[in-house]
């Protein structure tokens, strides 16, 4: 009966693996329709500026419009896509349905900047700088409205080799952001070295506040000597808001102010926004 035991177990353990590999390979697939089809679809999440109290722009997330499941979230299907190499496809998709929508805006003169996830992978892809290219090079294309945000993870590198590509980006008229700021492992000298018009701290520390209070105050330090736009995300309280305010932090986004909407209830929610209507 022991012996019978082991064995079990390993045959228990081929089918859980089976089953892993089986749902995984379904999942590529799917992935691999869903960019054949062109199911993904972005929300908008504002960008609120403190100082005027108005809506300057918003960040672009995606999500997967899964036929018969409804919509995806990217913790659900990024990563994977990272791995398989999809990301590449998602991100150019992203990116052309983003930079299509700053030029409506811009067309019909709506003021508002957009800021686009960058994957690491899809940053260090050659094409990237290309598809960039080929955007900008658009009529109507919008200088400086269109932001790439980058993780520190995404830096990891020759910083000359990066310093240069990050240049040749901003020179077509991206402005560059580094997301989840604080949460990263790379050397942060880079933080001198690079043009960065934005840092966007992680809302794991504005969701420790105050106690996170010294780590929050020195990044908006940082931010102000290297003259860039400093924003907090994850900002889901009036506390979180007014401790953020008193220390003149540049924008904020999180759920105090909206969760991301679909472009239209976005547009909507931006036109009426009233800041008084936070407090
Ligand atoms: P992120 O870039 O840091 O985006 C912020 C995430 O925090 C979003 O989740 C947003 O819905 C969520 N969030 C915003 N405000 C709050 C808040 O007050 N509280 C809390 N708890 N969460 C808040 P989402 O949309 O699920 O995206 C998750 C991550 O997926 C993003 O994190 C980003 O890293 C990645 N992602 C999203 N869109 C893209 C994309 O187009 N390309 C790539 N490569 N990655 C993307
Ligand atoms: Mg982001
Ligand atoms: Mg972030
Ligand atoms: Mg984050």
């Amino acid at each position: 009966r022991s012996k019978n035991t082991g064995r079990d177990c390993v045959t228990v353990f081929d089918a859980q693996m089976g089953i892993e590999i089986a749902a995984r390979e379904c999942l590529d697939r799917a992935l691999r329709t869903a960019i054949n089809q062109r199911e993904f679809t972005l929300h908008y999440q504002p960008r609120l500026d403190l100082k005027s109290g108005k809506i300057i722009g918003a960040e672009g997330l995606v999500r997967w419009d899964r036929p018969g499941r409804g919509l995806v979230y990217p913790a659900e299907f990024i990563e994977v896509c990272e791995e398989n190499g999809l990301i590449d496809e998602i991100g150019a998709q992203v990116f052309e349905m983003g930079c299509a929508q700053a030029i409506a805006w811009h067309k019909q003169g709506v003021d508002l900047e957009l800021s686009l996830n960058v994957s690491p992978r899809q940053f260090a892809d050659n094409g990237f700088i290309e598809a960039l290219a080929a955007l900008a090079a658009q009529h109507d294309f919008p200088k400086g409205k269109i932001e790439l945000e980058l993780t520190e993870n995404a830096l990891i590198g020759d910083p000359k080799k990066l310093a240069k590509k990050l240049r040749q980006i901003t020179t077509m008229g991206y402005k560059i952001a580094i997301d989840d700021f604080g949460t990263g492992y790379s050397n942060l000298s880079y933080i001198t070295q690079f043009p960065l018009t934005c840092i966007k701290i992680d809302r794991s520390f504005i969701q420790q506040l105050p106690s996170s209070g010294p780590i929050v105050q020195l990044i908006l330090t940082l931010g102000r000597q290297i003259g860039a736009t400093v924003v907090s995300e994850g900002v889901e309280t009036v506390d979180h808001l007014d401790w953020l305010s008193e220390r003149d932090c540049d924008e904020v986004q999180g759920f105090l102010i909206t969760k991301p909407l679909p472009l239209p209830e976005f547009e909507a929610f931006a036109a009426g926004f009233s800041v008084d209507a936070l407090a």
